[in-house]
């Protein structure tokens, strides 16, 4: 459970996320939809700690994220899968990660199979991964510790449509299983297929929330 209440952000003058809120439920997709700089990211780092709120708060099991217990192991996090270390094969970077997390060395190859990274790419590094092979790599680093929650920051970015029809699926599986899952785009055609419900950001704001069907019914 994710739940945004009034959330703001502002740089200097500039307002990126202006008194946003919604809730994201368990065994449901919510696609974040908004064009670029709209304030997905803004408001996905505000949820997870790393950007303090102007105003507003956030939580996950109706906790301040910075407080869970271990946030690692309860929210799987894909913020900027461009980010990752460029000298590291693919498996050293899940086996870093899952020892900064306690998880068990065993997930590495768990996840790198569940993202369909072989282990031929594991073994390469990952300044020669496409985009398309950090997005699954960042995927694989959000499902090692076996996460309720996942918040993934444009994930469908650079894959190809394999890629997308396979994320779907996945992302599908984990919510139907219970989990709660936020995915922001600013393509619809993106989120379509999996979310259960949309939220609708543009300049800061949100424009439009609630069931998919509804949604794009009136639209
Ligand atoms: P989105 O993820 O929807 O593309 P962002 O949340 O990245 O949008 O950005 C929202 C707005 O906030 C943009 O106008 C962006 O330029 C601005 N912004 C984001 N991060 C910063 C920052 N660290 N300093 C100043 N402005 C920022
Ligand atoms: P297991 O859970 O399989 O027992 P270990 O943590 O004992 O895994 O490590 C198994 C192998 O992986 C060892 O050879 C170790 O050097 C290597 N290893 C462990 N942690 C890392 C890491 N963060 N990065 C790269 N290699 C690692």
């Amino acid at each position: 459970m994710i739940s945004v209440e009034r959330l703001s952000k502002r740089y200097g003058g500039h307002t990126a996320v202006n008194d946003v809120s919604f809730t994201c439920a368990p065994g449901t997709v919510t696609g974040f939809l908004g064009p670029n700089g709209a304030g997905k990211s803004t408001t996905m780092r505000m949820i997870c700690g790393f950007t303090p709120p102007t105003a507003g708060t956030a939580t996950v099991h109706g906790v301040d994220y910075r407080r869970l217990p271990n946030p690692g192991r309860e929210v799987g996090l894909l913020l900027d899968a461009g980010a990752m270390h460029p000298g590291r094969t693919g498996r050293e970077t899940l086996r870093l990660s899952a020892q900064v997390m306690g998880v068990p060395q065993r997930r590495v190859d768990e996840c790198l199979d569940q993202v369909g990274l072989n282990a031929v790419a594991a073994k390469r590094r990952v300044r020669a991964y496409s985009l398309g092979m950090r997005q699954r790599l960042g995927l694989a680093q959000a499902l090692l510790g076996s996460p309720r929650v996942l918040i993934l920051d444009e994930p469908a970015n650079g894959l190809d449509p394999e890629g997308i029809f396979w994320m779907r699926g996945l992302l599908r599986d984990f919510a139907d299983r219970g989990g709660t899952v936020l995915l922001s785009s600013h393509l619809l055609r993106e989120v379509e297929a999996v979310a259960d419900r949309l939220v609708v950001i543009g300049a800061g704001r949100v424009v439009a929330q609630g069931s998919k069907d509804e949604l794009l019914a009136g639209a």
